[in-house]
């Protein structure tokens, strides 16, 4: 069966291909039958609300566990996928799964899935949210899609009316990484946006007067808009503190939690109740 199901995708090794293309032929290989037999995995990273400390909800973050290299993370994956066309069939995947895994998570746990900007060129993303919507029972307004300024920089119109749509459902959308890349704050006039996410790099470098007046003006643009704000790399307890002092809508980072498999997660390690 290894052998009909591999056809047409395993690469010839030449002798003349130089190491990194060797390497990344493998790579290549190892990702195709990692979709295959299910080596991709999904943690999760808490999302608090900074003011009252709760847990809200969980980003899902996707994980390669590969059998020789051990634990791999999507830096290392996602860009090969895009380039190579598995990026539909991943991103469709994650969907589902967290879908699923979250419609298991007690009271409106949120679950905050990643897009990438290919996902949102075929046209077809509505229907996937819709068909993971509905596979897992999962109400719309527990599921957020995170987005980079990378998905809108072409202004297409195709890409308002899709993210609309998805919207419709009450499904959240997210501005991921606020504050890297174009960050053109017509952006986030243009599309619905729920949600600004500020960059890690801004929290981590809070310690800057420079950095503290940016983030600042982040959550006060938030609010402006009706949007909430979440700060992401949060390390040390000081950023706890200036987070809750200026008003800062949510958090995560390692010192909130790192990412876990679902049934790691905090309820699911409580005792349960009606157990036969
Ligand atoms: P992201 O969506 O901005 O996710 C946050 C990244 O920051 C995660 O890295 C997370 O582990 C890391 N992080 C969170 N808190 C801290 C902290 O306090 N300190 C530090 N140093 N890092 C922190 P990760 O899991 O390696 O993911 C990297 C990126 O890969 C994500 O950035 C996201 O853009 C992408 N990604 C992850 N899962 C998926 C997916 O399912 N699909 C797609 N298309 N992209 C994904
Ligand atoms: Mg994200
Ligand atoms: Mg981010
Ligand atoms: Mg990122």
């Amino acid at each position: 069966a290894a052998k009909a199901d591999q056809r047409g995708t395993v690469r010839r090794f030449e002798p003349e291909m130089d190491a990194a293309a060797r390497e990344k032929a493998k790579l290549e290989n190892d990702l195709r039958r990692a979709v295959r037999h299910g080596e991709l995995v999904i943690h999760y990273m808490p999302l608090i609300d900074i003011a009252g400390g709760d847990i809200i909800g969980y980003e899902a973050l996707l994980r390669w566990q590969h059998p020789e290299r051990g634990l791999l993370y999507p830096d290392s994956f996602i860009g090969l996928s895009e380039e190579i066309g598995l990026i539909d069939v991943i991103g469709q995947y994650v969907l589902q799964a967290a879908c699923r895994e979250a419609a298991s998570w007690p009271g409106d746990l949120k679950v905050a899935v990643n897009a990438s900007p290919l996902q949102f060129r075929g046209g077809n993303l509505l229907n996937i949210v819709l068909q993971a919507l509905a596979m897992s029972g999962l109400d719309p307004s527990r599921l957020e899609i995170e987005i980079t300024e990378a998905v809108l920089m072409d202004r297409s119109p195709a890409i308002a009316h899709l993210l609309e749509s998805i919207r419709a459902l009450g499904v959240g959308i997210s501005m991921d990484d606020f504050g890297t890349g174009y960050s053109s704050l017509s952006y986030l006039l243009s599309y619905p946006f729920t949600k600004i996410k500020i960059d890690k790099s801004f929290i981590m470098g809070l310690a800057e007067p420079n950095s503290k007046a940016v983030v600042s003006a982040i959550i006060g643009l938030g609010k402006s808009l009706g949007m909430t704000v979440t700060a992401e790399g949060i390390e040390e307890p000081e950023h706890i503190e200036y987070l809750k002092g200026i008003g800062c809508g949510q958090g995560q980072g390692y010192l909130i939690g790192k990412t876990k498999p679902s049934d790691q997660l905090p309820h699911a390690q409580e005792p349960r109740r009606n157990v036969a």
